[in-house]
């Protein structure tokens, strides 16, 4: 009789038994389904033998998933490591990092024009961070953090360690931001490594996932470019492991197991011998610190390639938020001379939609979600939309409050401005890039093309604007309300806020021509503006890092966000504050460790669930996972869930 113990893609700990039937092939590394309680589900094989087990029948798998194995040990082991410093199962964690395909099929299209490869000459300064790259990782400092302007050509080096990676028969994983892959860092790399590039990230069916998966497990493809969960990826021999834009958000997880792919690539860098090589314009404080305390390398590439310089930039005070006020009259100026040259311009308004709030002129009453505690969004085309939970219904014509029909719509976002551009500056050649238009399948295409062949003057949109775009024709750049999101009560949005000003900034003046960013604000005065101004990424660092040490944030505490969920706010209530007193009396004792709350989240109510949370700060986390998983073993759920995000991104 043979068994096989296997780890169950289920929230319960530890390896299970089952028998194998007679005739099903089952070898360690392959999926199977198997029956828990009164469920079917996926489990991952670890181990196959023929003891018996002790004191229970074990019951038959079902059928195997796969024919062949499609993970090792290794993912085992990096999954146990998630697992414990997530807190899920490890099944839990395994089931996230493999692909949920069931057969591999063969078709992938890439999406992007076939060019030829051109090879490119690192310049004196690439070539440097090049060599000292290699030269400490074969003394063993395989992590490096590349802390390059924007326009300094991060790509090519990465590139260049690639190649060197493959050429002794290792592999590459390539960590890019969610939007990125629709950008031209994916071209590039094709363009440089054709048949051996595999890409791996959400938008691919599971299927297709499943088949480039294996083709990177087998070692076929070595070198996958993908978004977070590529972090998973095994190869026969993992070399390099890149992440571009480490700054990015997008490397958080947020669903359990909330891992931080910058966090899951450290680890495999050191079990599996692989170089780590981060790289940004706008590290995170995080990394820049550690990179400061030595354990990261860190290597910076101060002149944009090709000797062009940085863009200048302009803060200029703007009144109010009425849509006629969003241009400002310098940027009308530049704009305007910069079209009239050939040449093109990027505007920035973090805020997608039409109008932020539809208010009652009357008796001030706004529209909001049924579901979420925030105001509904005005869109174009008479549509009120939830952001949070896609909430929609017709623009009502009267208050629903009092009757009157005095609706307003306050502030403007990407698609009022788009009209307000068009009329005002009489360029109908705008092109809008935000989460709705960037739904439709082709325009991440469309953008790079219209781009490339001057169909475009002026790109609009939202964060997704700043991110890695490299156009040579953009001499204008402009933010048109930079308060956005600078006061939200999370400890890192002036990181967060500074990080996209500078990025969009550094779309800015990369040809010949030089660049000139005019930045709108209500607040001229605001701290972050000065270093924005000088370009003084590090200036912000120091700043931000003595405001961090003063409230004892990251990276000077770890922090732990437990969050109750649940339609019974009063029930959600009650089990947060058993969390927290669980957490409390846990804790109590342990230096350096403080338990904030409970309290309401920032986001009070999401898709009709109530929101309550506590906030741990600690300096030890062991203790802390030790109360979590007591808190969460003790936890009675119900209707509500409890969420655990170790290392919170996002506070809100
Ligand atoms: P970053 O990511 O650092 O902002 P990019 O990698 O986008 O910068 O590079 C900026 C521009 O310079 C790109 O157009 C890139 O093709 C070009 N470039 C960078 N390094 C080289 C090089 N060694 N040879 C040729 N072109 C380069
Ligand atoms: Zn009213
Ligand atoms: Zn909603």
């Amino acid at each position: 009789m043979q068994y096989a113990d296997v780890y169950v893609g289920y929230p319960i700990d530890g390896l299970f038994t089952y028998r194998i039937p007679d005739g099903l092939r089952v070898v360690p590394g392959i999926r199977v389904t198997a029956p828990l309680r009164s469920r079917t589900v996926t489990c991952f094989v670890a181990r196959v033998h023929d003891d018996e087990p002790d004191g229970f029948k074990a019951k038959d798998i079902i059928s195997a998933v796969d024919e062949e194995p499609i993970f090792d040990q290794r993912l085992i082991d990096l999954c146990v490591y998630v697992a414990d410093n997530y807190i899920s199962s490890t099944g839990e964690a395994l089931a996230m990092a493999l692909p949920s395909g069931r057969s591999p099929s063969k078709r992938f299209k890439n999406p992007f024009p076939e060019s030829t490869p051109k090879s490119a000459t690192l310049n004196d300064e690439q070539k440097s961070v090049y060599e000292s790259v290699i030269d400490s990782s074969g003394k063993g400092g395989l992590m490096h953090l590349i802390f390059g302007v924007t326009g300094s050509g991060k790509t090519e080096v990465y590139i260049e360690l690639a190649k060197q990676v493959i050429g002794q028969g290792r592999s590459v994983i390539f960590l890019v931001p969610e939007i990125s892959l629709s950008s031209q860092v994916f071209e590039r790399l094709h363009n440089v490594f054709g048949g051996d590039l595999i890409v791996y990230h959400s938008r691919l069916t599971a299927n297709q996932r499943l088949y480039n998966w294996m083709r990177f497990y087998s070692g076929d493809a070595k070198i996958a470019v993908g978004t977070r969960s590529s972090v998973f990826l095994q190869a026969p021999s993992l070399g390099l492991i890149v992440i571009d834009e480490e700054h990015d958000g997008s490397y958080k997880e947020n669903s359990t197991p909330r891992y931080n792919a910058r966090r899951v690539a450290f680890r495999r860098s050191g079990e599996e011998k692989a170089m780590l090589v981060m790289g940004s314009a706008t590290p995170s404080i995080e990394s820049l610190y550690m990179a400061e305390r030595g354990v990261f390398r860190l290597h910076s590439l101060k002149g944009r390639y090709g000797g062009s310089e940085m863009p200048s930039i302009e803060v200029v005070r703007v009144w109010g938020r009425r849509p006629e006020n969003m241009l400002s009259a310098p940027l009308r100026l530049y704009t305007r001379k910069a079209i009239d040259e050939g040449r093109q311009a990027i505007f920035l308004l973090n805020r997608r939609g039409f109008a932020p709030f539809l208010i009652c002129g009357d008796c001030g009453a706004v529209e909001e979600c049924p579901n979420c505690s925030i105001s509904l969004n005005v869109h174009s085309g008479g549509s009120l939309l939830c952001h949070y939970c896609g909430y929609t219904r017709k623009t009502p014509d009267a208050c629903r409050a009092c009757g009157s029909e005095k609706l307003e719509r306050v502030g403007s976002g990407t698609q009022r401005v788009e009209e307000t551009i068009r009329e005002e500056l009489m360029a109908p050649r705008v092109f809008r890039l935000d989460q709705d238009s960037a739904s439709r399948k082709d325009t991440a295409y469309e953008l790079l093309k219209k781009m490339k062949e001057g169909e475009v003057d002026i790109l609009l949109g939202t964060q997704m604007v700043a991110k890695g775009f490299d156009f040579h024709n953009v001499t204008v750049v402009g933010v048109l309300l930079a308060d956005i999101g600078m006061n939200l009560p999370d400890f890192r949005a002036s990181e967060r806020i500074f990080a996209l000003l500078m990025q969009v900034a550094g779309r800015c003046g990369r040809g010949s021509a030089p660049g000139r960013v005019i930045i709108q604000t209500l607040n001229e005065e605001h701290a972050l503006l000065r270093f924005l101004g000088r370009h003084d990424y590090e200036g912000f660092y120091r700043h931000e890092l003595a405001a961090r040490k003063a409230l004892g944030y990251p990276p000077f505490s770890r922090l732990v966000r437990l969050l109750v969920r649940g339609k019974r706010e009063e029930r959600v209530e009650k089990q947060i504050a058993e969390v927290a007193a669980v957490m409390r009396r846990e804790l109590s004792g342990v230096p350096g460790t403080a338990v904030l709350g409970p309290s309401k989240a920032p986001l009070s109510k999401i898709g009709g669930n109530f929101r309550h949370h506590v906030i741990i700060k600690a300096r030890e986390m062991d203790p802390v996972r030790r109360a979590v998983r007591i808190a969460r073993d003790g936890f009675a759920g119900g209707d509500s869930y409890l969420e655990i995000d170790i290392d919170p991104f996002d506070l809100m």
